[in-house]
């Protein structure tokens, strides 16, 4: 039934972003990756998701620059000639307590979590709103709802997408375009592997589900969201947490 339709993918060479990649063209998906540096990373990737049957194209570029995010939604329509699914998942972190958190560390992450997927959505809404459908999924996280000592950046800008996402919802919703979040709780990748195993223990102690989340958890929601069964839900933010948050 999605044969043949486009679906971008940004950060995609590694963790949610690559599940989220492989998870869409399993379900027919031609798929755009996106991501900032690691080339190598990118054509394993292309090879996995050509394996599955579909078609890829592989848009270097950092989304927090105006004009790198521009020209990845231009080079996706260009390419494919349609753009129906736009995942938001490039995201980083720069943590710290704020009496040493510096300026930079802000900005940065403000800049790529927030600003970039704010980029994403303003070069996308115009295509989608001609085309009068889209779906759109922003990764959030469970620390933008409730908070995090030594993420002040990070819970601002995970926060600042949900209220994106609602907003975005309430304005395109009756161009036929949804746009929804999911919030992740703690989900085995590199961006998490910095942790220590007890860390980890404790962490994992506390979900009630009794154990750390994997990318295909989120990649199945995210499949959900973008496939027609999930066609009267919008501006919603769907927690895959394993019940952290409830
Ligand atoms: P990850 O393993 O660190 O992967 C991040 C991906 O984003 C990489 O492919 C990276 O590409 C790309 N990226 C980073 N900055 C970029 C930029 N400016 N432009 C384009 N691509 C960029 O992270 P992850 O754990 O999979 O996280 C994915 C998303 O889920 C993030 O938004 C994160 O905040 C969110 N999330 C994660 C968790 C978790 O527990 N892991 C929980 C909640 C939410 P390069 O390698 O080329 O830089």
């Amino acid at each position: 039934m999605l044969k043949g339709k486009c679906a971008i993918v940004t950060g995609a060479t590694r963790g949610i972003g690559r599940a989220i990649a492989l998870k869409l063209a399993s379900l027919g998906f031609n798929i755009v990756i996106n991501y900032r540096s690691k080339d190598s990373e990118a054509e394993t990737l292309k090879a996995e998701v050509e394996a599955l049957g579909v078609k890829s194209l592989i848009v270097k570029g950092d989304i927090s620059k105006v004009v790198e995010a521009r020209e990845l939604i231009e080079k996706a329509k260009e390419y494919f000639g349609t753009i129906d699914v736009l995942v938001n998942n490039a995201g980083i972190t720069r943590d710290g307590l704020i009496l040493r958190m510096k300026e930079e560390d802000f900005d940065n992450v403000i800049e790529v979590n927030l600003k970039g997927t704010f980029n994403c959505l303003k070069s996308v809404s115009p295509i989608m709103i001609k085309q009068r459908h889209g779906k759109i999924v922003n990764i959030s996280s469970v620390i933008g709802l409730i908070g995090n000592a030594g993420q002040v950046n990070y819970a601002a800008s995970k926060a600042g997408v949900i209220g994106m996402t609602k907003s975005l919802a309430k304005e395109l919703g009756s161009r036929g375009i949804n746009v929804n979040a999911v919030a992740p709780g703690f989900i085995d990748t590199d961006m998490t592997k910095e942790l220590s195993e007890k860390a980890k223990e404790v962490i994992q102690t506390s979900i009630p589900l009794k154990r750390i989340g994997t990318t295909k958890d989120v990649a199945e929601v995210v499949g959900f969201l973008v496939s027609d069964a999930s066609d009267y839900i919008t501006g919603q933010v769907i927690n895959i947490d394993g019940g952290m948050v409830m």
